[in-house]
């Protein structure tokens, strides 16, 4: 396929990172490793060399762009810069094993010393410099992201995961003031990837999913998150791990423009409830895809989340070391084939006034004005069956979409009787239809 629109991997970058004009085909970048012990091979730059010399780190991850076909070129490929500058002892790894915090020196807020030349301090120096390094070489061309760990991270490092999530249930100021003080250094830090030549920076802050409630979340880090998108100066995709289907909403509230999530949330519900009010980047599995799986599953996985509505394409974590290239290059070429078609509705999405969000499947052939349709509450394993009266709707065309033209009711059926979820007027502009 011929590209002539948004030809650079740059622009085709920023503009799937801005839901924008989407060209011949969807981004594929990386906002967190791609590193591989395959491409460490091809480029000969090794963990943990890379994680600490600027020169290599830069090679390393041009790798993505020139090895792989990427969009973009993401040179932190560890979690650990951040802590080793702010006191942790840090275990660089080796070409086999990512990095790893071994000491956990804060435990109280009184032990926590942030030096005033932090970006200074090795660790962290190194990524300003690969960053410069790589914006002469390649920044009027691929997309440089930068990265930085959010205050939850760098607090997992510091206090020790354990420690640090027991003081989110028992010691809640504590916690607090841990977050708003470490946010500045997340801050500092974007501030001066960006300014070192990175076209966006990736936010990566642990609250995973499956470790912290969405209450949680939004208690503790949703104002935090706030206030950092407001004084970074430049793009930021959210990196939060986990299944965080039942969050998604909070995200885009905290003012993201992206969200970097995992295959286990579903790209077509995440796409709908999203609206896209935060572009999503995504979702590759790793574990059985990339890692365990063909490059025909790759395929497949990606085709999925381009049908979705995805609006860049990547892993969905950091790589494991062990990832074949021909897995990461799959993605790139099931990217080539460019969108799908775009056919008669197949789903839809109401949002209820409580901020509830159903999925919908219609069928698009039949005129009816009452018709009964499965949704699916999101987030919960069941469907329920509801039933949709006044759903006076056609298709007014052969390849336009089916219009709703009045309001609509919809029912749960629990065991003996039926409950009105509510109205919904304006249902059209409501939803999206793919
Ligand atoms: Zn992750």
């Amino acid at each position: 396929m011929t590209e002539t629109l948004l030809s650079s991997p740059k622009r085709r970058f920023l503009s799937g990172l801005f839901g924008g004009r989407k060209g011949d085909r969807i981004s594929v970048a990386n906002p967190t490793s791609i590193v591989s012990v395959e491409l460490m091979e091809k480029t000969g730059i090794f963990f943990p060399d890379a994680h600490l010399d600027p020169h290599k780190m830069a090679e390393l991850a041009a790798g993505g762009y020139e090895i792989l076909g990427f969009d973009s070129i993401m040179p932190e490929f560890s979690v650990q810069q951040e802590a080793e500058a702010l006191g942790c002892v840090v275990d660089w790894g080796s070409p086999t094993m990512m990095p790893d915090a071994k000491t956990h020196p804060v435990k109280e807020v009184e032990d926590l010393t942030i030096p005033d030349n932090i970006l200074e301090k090795p660790s962290m120096a190194v990524l300003l410099r690969a960053l410069e390094i790589l914006k002469r070489t390649y920044g009027n061309h691929v997309a440089i992201v930068g990265k930085v760990m959010g205050p939850w991270t760098i607090s997992y490092h510091l206090c020790g995961v354990q420690d640090f999530l027991m003081w989110t249930l028992t010691e809640s100021e504590k916690v607090k003031k841990l977050l708003n003080r470490l946010k500045e250094v997340s801050i500092a830090f974007a501030n001066a990837q960006l300014r070192a030549g990175a076209d966006a920076v990736v936010i990566a802050d642990h609250a995973t999913g499956d470790l912290v409630s969405p209450k949680a979340y939004q208690d503790f880090l949703l104002p935090v998150h706030q206030e950092m998108n407001q004084r970074i100066g430049g793009p930021t995709i959210l990196h939060l791990c986990g299944n965080c289907s039942d969050r998604l909403r909070l995200f885009v509230e905290a003012g993201f423009d992206g969200y970097h999530f995992e295959w286990q949330v579903d790209a077509k519900m995440a796409v709908q409830v999203v609206n896209h009010e935060i572009s999503l980047v995504g979702n590759i599995a790793n574990r059985d895809v990339l890692f365990g799986g063909t490059p025909e599953d790759v395929y497949k996985q990606a085709r999925y989340s381009i049908e979705a509505g995805v609006d860049i394409l990547a892993p969905e974590c950091a790589v494991p070391l062990q990832t074949p290239i021909a897995n990461l290059k799959a993605i790139v070429e099931a990217a080539k084939e460019g969108y799908v078609a775009q056919g008669p509705a197949a789903g839809a999405l109401i949002f209820s006034p409580e901020g509830l969000s159903y999925g919908v499947e219609i069928p698009c052939s039949s005129s009816a004005s009452r018709s009964t349709a499965r949704f699916k509450k999101w987030g919960r394993p069941s469907w329920i069956e509801t039933s949709l009266s006044s759903g006076n709707w056609r298709k007014s065309s052969m390849n336009s979409e089916p219009i709703f033209s009045t309001s609509m009711r919809v029912w749960q059926v629990g065991m003996r009787s039926m409950t009105s979820v509510g109205w919904w007027n304006s249902f059209k502009k409501r939803s999206r239809f793919r």
